[in-house]
C-alpha cells in the first residue's frame, strides 16, 4: 500500500544551505533526542496540526506535499497533519477536509506521507471529528454530539445526540482510520480530543448531559473517548504510536473539571496512548488562547500540571513562538516536547535555524491570526497563509528564483512592503538599496510595536534587519532620493507607505486647532496627550491607539501584578488603575467598531477596551472640534465629547508623490500603502512586497 517513491511530488527544497558548521551548544534541552512510543525523534520541536484550507475534494496535492516537505527540510522533528475526518459528519468547519474512506482523499494522503518519508521526515495523521462544530450546510447532515446542545458559534444549527448504539461503531471509525493512516504511510496518529471537538464534548458536563452510561458521571463522560483511544491504539499496532490531543483547560462554563482531566489522562495512558499533546480552550472560549494578547508560553503551566502526574511524554503548545521560549518550557520541566504550529507557517525552517545557531534569522510568528486562522475560519473560508511569510501554503509560487541578470534596484520605503521586497530581491541576487526617509526601518511596524500585545512585531523588524544584512542589501536611512537620482537605477520599487488622512476644515471644522494630532505623532510620542482623549475614527488603528493610550497608566504592569497579588488592589481594580490615567472615546461614522479586524482577535481587543472604560460611539455625525472636545450627533442627540487631545485616526492616504515623477521614466512598481491606502494591512503590504520582489526581471 505504501508508495516509498511517492508520485510526482516536487523534490523537497532546502530554504537554507545545510552544513553550517558545528552547531553551537545553544538550546541544550531542545536539541535532546526524544521518543514517543516506538518513534525516535531527533529533538524536541514538533510541528503541530494546522488545517490549511487546502485539503478536501479539490486539494492541490502538489502544493500540500511542498508545504509539508518544506517543514521537513526546516527541521520539524515530527509533523502532525491538519485534521482528517474519520466520518463524513465529522468534517470540520468549512468542509474542506480530507476524509478517511474517500478514495481520492486517501490517494492524496498517501502521496503526502510518501513525500514526507522521502524527504526524511516523520508525519502523524490527525484523526478528527468536529462534533457539534460541524455545520449541516457543509456536511449535508445534522451534526452529531453527545447531547443536543448547540454551540455558541452556530446556535441555529443544533446537533442531534448520538444514539448509544452508534457509539461503538463510531469508535471503530477512529480505529479503522488509524489502521488506514498507518497503511498509507503515516508514522503515527493523533486523536483530536481538545478545542471543543467531539471527543472533548463527551468529557464536559456542559455538552454531555447523557444519563445512559456514556455520561452522567466523570467516568461515564470519559467512557467514549477512552474507548476510542483503546480501539485506536489496538488498531494502529505497536509500530504506530497514538498521540492524544487532550484539552488541558476547556475555558468554558461547564467545561471539564481539572480532576476529571487528570483521571482521563491516566485512563488514556492505561489505554496505551503514547503522548499527551496539551490543547487549550474551546473555539467558543471567552479567553484568548493563541492571539497576541496571550503572553508567550502562558499555558505551559497547564502542561506542567499534567506532566506532574503523567507516565508518557507531555507536549506543550500555544504561543511558544521562539526557540528561547521553547527551551525554557522544556528546561523548566513543564513538558517533554514543544508543538509549534503557526511558527512553522511563519518560518518553515523554524527548528533548523534554532538548532543550527541561526535563531536570529527566524521569521517569528507574531500571533496575529490575520492570514492563517482568520482566513480558514472566515466565511467563506480561504486557504491559510501567513502575514509575515506570504509564501506559506504557496511555496512554489513564491520561490525566490535566482535572477538571470542581476539588476540595480532601488526600493523606496522601509516599511513592511519595502522590507519584504528588498529581502526577496536580495535573495534573488539583485543589487538592492533600500531608502528609508526616517532614522529607523519599520514604517507602520514601529507604531504597531508600541501597542500592548503587539510587541511581537519587534521580532519581524529584527528578522528583516538580519536578513537584509545577510543578503547584502544596502540600507540608507534618512534618505529621500530625488526622482532624477532614481531614474539612474535599473528598476525602482515605490513602497513609501501612507500618511494619515486629515479632513479638510470644511469637513471637520476646528481640525486645525492645536490640541488635534494625527495618530502617528501620538504613537511616536511626538505630542503630549491629555487625560481625556477623543479619537476620530473607529477602525483597527483607532482601537490600537485606544489600547496604547489606556496602557500607560501610573503603574507598570509588573507593579500592578505585585499590588494585586498582595491585595493592595482588587483584581478588577488593577485594570481600572491601568487605564485610570486617561478617559478615551472612540468615534465612528459606521455602525460597527473595527469591522475589518479579524474574527479571532476582534472580540478580545474590544473586550479589553471595554474593561478599560473606553467609550465607543458608532453612527456618529461630526459637527466639529472645539477647545473642549468634539461636538457630535449620536442617535439624533447632540453632545460634546470632552477631550484635552483629539486624535485623527480616520484613514490614510497613499504617500506616492514620486509616482508621477517616475512613471514612464524608469521601470517602476508601486506597492503597499503607496499603491492603495486603506485600513493598515501588513499582510497585504508584505505579500505585495514579495510579489514585486519576484516580478523584477
Ligand atoms: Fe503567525 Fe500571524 Fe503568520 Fe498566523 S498569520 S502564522 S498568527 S504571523
Amino acid at each position: 500500500m505504501r508508495d516509498a517513491n511517492g508520485g510526482g511530488e516536487p523534490p523537497p527544497p532546502h530554504s537554507e544551505p545545510s552544513g553550517a558548521g558545528m552547531p553551537p551548544a545553544e538550546f541544550p534541552h531542545l536539541r535532546q533526542a526524544g521518543r514517543i512510543g516506538s518513534l525516535d525523534l531527533p529533538h524536541r520541536l514538533m510541528m503541530g496540526s494546522m488545517h490549511l484550507g487546502l485539503e478536501g475534494p479539490g486539494a492541490d496535492v502538489d502544493r500540500l506535499c511542498r508545504f509539508y516537505t518544506d517543514r521537513v527540510a526546516g527541521g520539524a522533528a515530527l509533523i502532525v497533519t491538519g485534521g482528517i475526518a474519520v466520518s463524513p459528519e465529522g468534517a470540520g468547519e468549512g468542509g474542506a477536509y480530507f476524509h478517511f474512506g474517500r478514495g481520492k482523499d486517501e490517494d492524496a494522503l498517501e502521496r503526502i506521507a510518501a513525500a514526507v518519508r522521502r524527504a526524511g521526515g516523520r508525519v502523524a495523521a490527525q484523526l478528527f471529528h468536529a462534533g457539534r462544530y460541524a455545520r449541516s450546510a457543509e456536511i449535508g447532515a445534522q451534526p452529531v454530539a453527545p447531547s443536543a446542545v448547540a454551540s455558541r458559534l452556530n446556535p441555529r444549527d443544533p446537533p442531534r445526540a448520538l444514539g448509544a448504539d452508534e457509539l461503538p461503531a463510531l469508535a471503530e471509525r477512529f480505529a479503522a482510520a488509524a489502521a488506514r493512516a498507518r497503511d498509507l504511510g503515516f508514522h503515527a496518529v493523533e486523536l483530536m480530543g481538545s478545542e471543543g471537538y467531539l471527543l472533548n464534548e463527551f468529557l464536559a458536563p456542559a455538552t454531555n448531559r447523557r444519563e445512559d452510561g456514556w455520561g452522567g458521571s466523570a467516568e461515564g463522560r470519559r467512557r467514549f473517548p477512552v474507548l476510542v483511544a483503546r480501539r485506536t491504539v489496538e488498531a494502529a499496532g505497536p509500530g504506530c504510536p497514538v498521540l492524544y490531543r487532550i484539552s488541558g483547560a476547556d475555558l468554558v462554563e461547564g467545561g471539564t473539571p481539572w480532576e476529571d482531566t487528570l483521571a482521563f489522562a491516566a485512563a488514556l495512558e492505561d489505554a496505551g496512548i503514547a503522548a499527551l499533546d496539551v490543547g487549550i480552550g474551546w473555539h467558543e472560549a471567552p479567553v484568548p488562547t493563541v492571539g497576541m494578547l496571550v503572553p508567550r508560553a502562558a499555558f505551559a503551566a497547564v502542561a506542567a500540571r499534567l506532566r506532574a502526574a503523567a507516565r508518557v511524554p507531555v507536549i506543550a503548545a500555544n504561543r511558544i513562538n521562539t526557540p528561547e521560549v521553547a527551551e525554557r518550557v522544556i528546561a523548566s520541566g513543564a513538558a517533554d516536547f514543544v508543538s509549534a504550529a503557526r511558527p512553522f507557517l511563519a518560518d518553515p525552517a523554524f527548528a533548523r535555524k534554532a538548532l543550527e545557531g541561526r535563531a536570529h534569522r527566524i521569521n517569528v510568528c507574531v500571533a496575529c491570526n490575520q492570514a492563517c486562522l482568520d482566513r480558514v475560519l472566515g466565511r467563506p473560508p480561504r486557504p491559510a497563509s501567513c502575514l509575515v511569510n506570504p509564501a506559506a501554503g504557496r511555496e512554489a509560487a513564491f520561490e525566490p528564483a535566482r535572477a538571470a541578470t542581476p539588476r540595480r534596484v532601488a526600493v523606496v520605503g522601509g516599511g513592511p512592503a519595502g522590507l519584504e521586497c528588498a529581502r526577496v530581491l536580495g535573495a534573488r541576487g539583485h543589487d538592492v538599496t533600500l531608502f528609508e526617509g526616517e532614522g529607523a526601518l519599520g514604517g507602520q511596524l514601529r507604531h504597531a510595536m508600541r501597542v500592548p500585545g503587539k510587541g511581537e512585531f519587534a521580532e519581524t523588524l529584527r528578522y528583516f534587519t538580519a536578513e537584509l544584512a545577510a543578503l547584502g542589501v544596502r540600507v540608507e536611512l534618512r534618505a529621500r532620493p530625488e526622482p532624477a537620482e532614481l531614474r539612474a537605477w535599473d528598476a525602482v520599487v515605490l513602497a513609501s507607505g501612507v500618511r494619515p488622512r486629515v479632513p479638510a476644515e470644511t469637513e471637520l471644522p476646528g481640525v486645525g486647532l492645536p490640541h488635534v494630532a494625527a495618530y502617528p505623532d501620538v504613537f511616536a510620542g511626538r505630542v503630549a496627550v491629555g487625560e481625556r482623549v477623543a479619537i476620530i475614527g473607529g477602525g483597527g488603528v483607532a482601537c490600537d491607539l485606544a489600547h496604547f493610550l489606556t496602557e500607560s497608566g501610573p503603574a507598570s504592569p509588573e507593579a500592578l501584578a505585585f499590588l494585586t497579588e498582595y491585595g493592595v488592589l482588587p483584581p478588577d481594580g488593577a485594570l481600572r488603575a491601568l487605564g485610570a490615567r486617561r478617559q478615551v472615546t472612540l468615534m465612528r461614522r459606521g455602525e460597527r467598531i473595527a469591522p475589518l479586524l479579524g474574527l479571532t482577535t476582534r472580540w478580545a481587543l474590544l473586550g479589553t477596551l471595554r474593561r478599560r472604560g473606553v467609550r465607543m460611539l458608532t453612527g456618529v455625525r461630526y459637527l466639529g472640534v472645539t477647545g473642549g472636545g468634539v461636538r457630535v450627533v449620536v442617535e439624533d442627540r447632540e453632545e460634546l465629547v470632552p477631550a484635552d487631545t483629539v486624535v485623527l485616526a480616520c484613514g490614510q492616504e497613499p504617500r506616492d508623490e514620486l509616482r508621477a515623477d517616475l512613471e514612464g521614466t524608469v521601470p517602476l512598481r508601486v506597492i503597499g500603502g503607496a499603491r492603495a491606502a486603506g485600513e493598515l494591512d501588513a499582510a497585504r503590504a508584505i505579500a505585495e512586497g514579495a510579489e514585486a520582489g519576484l516580478a523584477v526581471g
